[in-house]
């Protein structure tokens, strides 16, 4: 008999993953499963569900449902579950009751302040099965609940939904969450909204030109302090299976408290398991910096800043012009 499904997690509980890997799953078995969302919803750009992992798979909206022919339809799948709205929660029912179709529906259990979503109430409600994705907070308690975060700071205040703003999300513990803290240090891999971070890397890299060939095919780290942003770094695989620092910034006012360096030790974790090496083209003052950290020189390439910037930068007063390139062993 078929069923009503509700699958609920906090923020970055791969949900949305979870979603795909289930169609994916009934496409292998020659049948059809329907990915569906609510129309309000578009992070995501038009017609396509996106994890934060970076899946990504083509939907239909919930609202289109009545031009939607379900008779060669296996399953029905919905992401973003949280804002549906009664009457369409009462709609799935019919598909599942009178058209013998299991729909399984993802979502949010609660908004930032706590409160039970439209959608997830009814489903909570309705459903047959209801499961938990589990993930975890910083302390590494079960997360439950979705903060908002504005400058740093969880926000407690404001609208349920607020579309396009520059707003984060972060699923804390219960207790950390009523608290408001965020994780005192941690560093992110950022897949989604990664111009929002442009600021920090123009402080390394002055050429947006420049950053644009390299910020979508790179990996962005983040490491936030307190939920503020402290420094970023841009690692991109080069031709030849190496990778390739092509950025790493650390706020203004936050400098000098080894953020750097942690920075660079997670990088180094992070690719010691896909490579061997990873390169890094710095201007002379930075050389000792990345030494400490056991880079050592490969080549320079001269009047390579005086060639590929439109205007000279300077540093320590000097202008730049040659490139230093300095390899590190994973
Ligand atoms: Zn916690």
């Amino acid at each position: 008999m078929a069923k009503l499904y509700f699958r609920y997690g906090a923020m970055g509980s791969s949900k949305t993953a979870n979603a795909i890997m289930v169609q994916y799953n009934y496409q292998e078995r020659g049948q059809n499963a329907l990915m569906l969302k609510p129309r309000l919803d578009n992070r995501d750009g038009d017609r396509t569900v996106g994890s934060r992992s970076g899946l990504n798979a083509p939907c239909r909206y919930v609202e289109e449902l009545d031009d939607i022919d379900l008779t060669a339809c296996d399953c029905v799948i919905v992401d973003e579950a949280q804002f549906l709205t009664k009457a369409q929660v009462q709609r799935l029912v019919d598909i599942v009751d009178n058209q013998g179709i299991p729909v399984i529906c993802y979502g949010l259990r609660a908004d930032f302040q706590g409160n039970l979503f439209e959608g997830s109430h009814w489903l909570m409600a309705w459903a047959d099965s209801i499961e938990e994705i589990k993930t975890v907070c910083w302390c590494g308690r079960k997360a439950i609940m979705n903060a908002r975060v504005a400058n740093g700071a969880v926000v407690k205040s404001g609208e349920q939904i607020v579309l396009g703003g520059n707003e984060s999300y972060v699923a804390l513990c219960r207790k950390h969450w009523s608290r408001g803290e965020l994780a005192p240090m941690e560093i992110r891999r950022i897949s989604s909204g990664k111009e929002t971070y442009l600021p920090l890397l123009l402080e390394a890299d002055p050429s947006r030109e420049m950053i644009d060939k390299y910020l979508d095919r790179g990996e962005l780290y983040a490491l936030m302090v307190n939920g503020r942003t402290a420094a970023v770094a841009v690692v991109l695989r080069r031709d030849d299976g190496a990778w390739e620092l092509m950025n790493l910034a650390v706020a203004p006012d936050m400098r000098g408290r080894g953020y750097g360096g942690r920075m660079l030790r997670h990088l180094f974790k992070v690719l010691s398991a896909r490579c061997d090496r990873l390169y890094v083209g710095t201007s002379e003052g930075n050389v000792p910096f990345y030494e400490h950290f056991g880079f050592v020189k490969d080549h320079a390439i001269k009047e390579y800043f005086t060639e590929h910037y439109d205007v000279p930068i300077i540093e320590d007063g000097r202008v730049l012009k040659d490139r230093i390139d300095l390899v590190k062993a994973l």
